[in-house]
């Protein structure tokens, strides 16, 4: 079997069983991206030499010793570039810091392989948004990978890479894992530290694990959670051995199936693949429950005025002096920030910063965002509720399977729409998990993937990833 192919865990056993080496793992990989990856443009850059390195020097003993790992572009890793997918930082910026998570993957013994693609500051649900290179469903090259941390989805998908992080503002780790057919989980707000990773929504921002197994995305989040003193929304709060949770099995657990989730709007093979998952946990023990999560349909809105409102805010340091883009000889100090931002941002980006900036302005700011906060609140108080029933619950990630690159292109609306599904969990600060459950023939052939949603309480990943491992088929 080529390493390529294989997990975080099997590889650790072979590693410490002294089969393989290190550096035979990013060997491996490396040629794998050699071949394949102009197909599908999963990374951005890679650092092979940076990874040998590592991989030579890599200590067996810790929990990802010798274990290649591949960042998203809008994770600082030191002295490597961080693009966030955007011409703004595409030259001129190299990070001169580790991102806590980094930090603790290199702590942890993991060996950093490269940085991969996504949509321009993590604006986005497609890769599309990228205005650097398109990357491409590994399932079907004619489909997107889903986004924003397409190309780390991507990666794992077509054996680029054992495992990547991602970011997940409101569904960014959870849908290109269902697109491609992998796992993605999604934090708690407050479980893994933000410190480090480009400012997308503050209060809605999480760093999480892209895998090929359950395992792996425990093995995974053990490494870079627990409390940190560069963030202060990182909670001081213990982190259970989420290794040992896994095998505990669903039997006695209630699990939720929210009627909201699976109404009108949600293709039916994809509604037919994630009942027959609830049917199966089913069998293996768990109550099934009808549930009510009131507010759903007042996500999108929710989240298209409280994400724009902080992006636009914390797209404000990009003003062409501190970071990377700067317009060549400005007249005045003006000009130099109107065309640096200009030239440096991408279409999606403007319109969430004039979005953002609306929301806020004096005037609105009653109207749109602190009622958006209100509703926000009522989501919370939905999760809440719920949660007072059973234990986790279960729902689709995208309301259809990865759609055709290109379509919908001057439609953001309709892009927005499809994250119906996933901000609940970033708006609630709970955790959430897409799990492939199944594939739906395209006319074309190819069989594209179908994730299963599911979200547990605020700090529950012990259960997230028991239900998970559960449903893994
Ligand atoms: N698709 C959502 C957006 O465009 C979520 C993106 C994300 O989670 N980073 O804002």
């Amino acid at each position: 079997m080529s390493l390529s192919t294989s997990t975080l865990s099997a590889l650790r056993k072979q590693l410490v069983a002294g089969e393989i080496t290190a550096v035979d793992i990013v060997d491996d990989l490396a040629s794998a991206i050699a071949a394949r990856d102009s197909d599908i443009g999963a990374y951005l850059s890679l650092d092979l030499e940076g990874a040998r390195a590592a991989a030579a020097g890599a200590d067996l003993s810790l929990p990802l010793g010798g274990l290649p790992i591949a960042l998203k572009d809008n994770i600082n890793a030191l002295g490597q570039p961080c693009t966030c997918g955007s011409r703004f930082l595409e030259t001129g910026y190299t990070a001169p810091y580790d991102a806590t998570v980094t930090r603790r993957l290199r702590d942890a013994g993991a060996v950093l392989l490269g940085r991969t693609n996504m949509d321009e500051f993590a604006m986005g649900s497609a890769t599309e948004n990228s205005a650097l290179q398109l990357t491409r469903n590994p399932r079907d090259r004619e489909r997107i990978a889903g986004g924003s941390s397409g190309g780390s989805a991507a990666a794992v998908a077509a054996d680029l890479a054992i495992a990547a992080l991602g970011s997940d503002t409101g569904g960014s780790i959870r849908q290109p894992a269902s697109h491609c057919g992998v796992v993605g989980l999604k934090p708690s707000y407050g479980r893994v530290s933000r410190y480090g990773l480009v400012a997308f929504a503050s209060s809605l921002d999480q760093i999480g694990p892209l895998t090929k197994t359950v395992e792996d995305a425990a093995l995974l989040l053990q490494a870079i959670a627990g409390p940190d003193i560069r963030d202060s929304t990182c909670l001081d709060v213990p982190v259970p051995d989420y290794s040992e949770e896994l095998g505990k099995g669903v039997a006695g657990m209630r699990l939720g199936i929210p009627k909201e989730y699976f109404g009108e709007g949600i293709d039916p093979q994809v509604r037919a693949h994630v009942e027959a998952a609830a049917k199966r946990l089913e069998t293996a023990g768990a109550e099934l429950v009808e549930i009510s999560l009131p507010h759903t349909e007042h996500a999108v809105a929710t989240y298209y005025i409280i994400a724009p409102a902080e992006a636009s805010s914390n797209l404000s340091r990009f003003d062409g002096i501190r970071y990377g883009k700067r317009a060549e000889a400005p007249a005045d100090l003006l000009d130099l920030y109107c065309r640096s931002r200009e030239e440096g941002f991408g279409p999606e980006v403007k319109r969430r910063i004039i979005l953002g900036t609306y929301v806020l302005s004096s005037g609105y700011y009653d109207a749109y965002y602190s009622r958006a906060q209100k509703v926000r609140t009522l989501i919370r108080k939905d999760f809440e509720t719920a949660f007072g029933q059973v234990d986790a619950i279960l729902t689709p990630v995208a309301p259809a399977p990865a759609r055709k690159l290109g379509e919908f292109a001057d439609d953001p609306l309709h892009e927005y729409l499809s994250d119906i599904l996933t901000l609940g969990a970033n708006l609630a600060g709970i955790c959430g998990i897409s799990v492939p459950c199944g594939s739906v023939a395209s006319e074309s052939g190819t069989q594209l993937p179908v994730g299963l949603q599911i979200l547990a309480p605020h700090l529950a990943e012990a259960t997230l990833l028991r239900v998970a491992k559960a449903a893994e088929l």
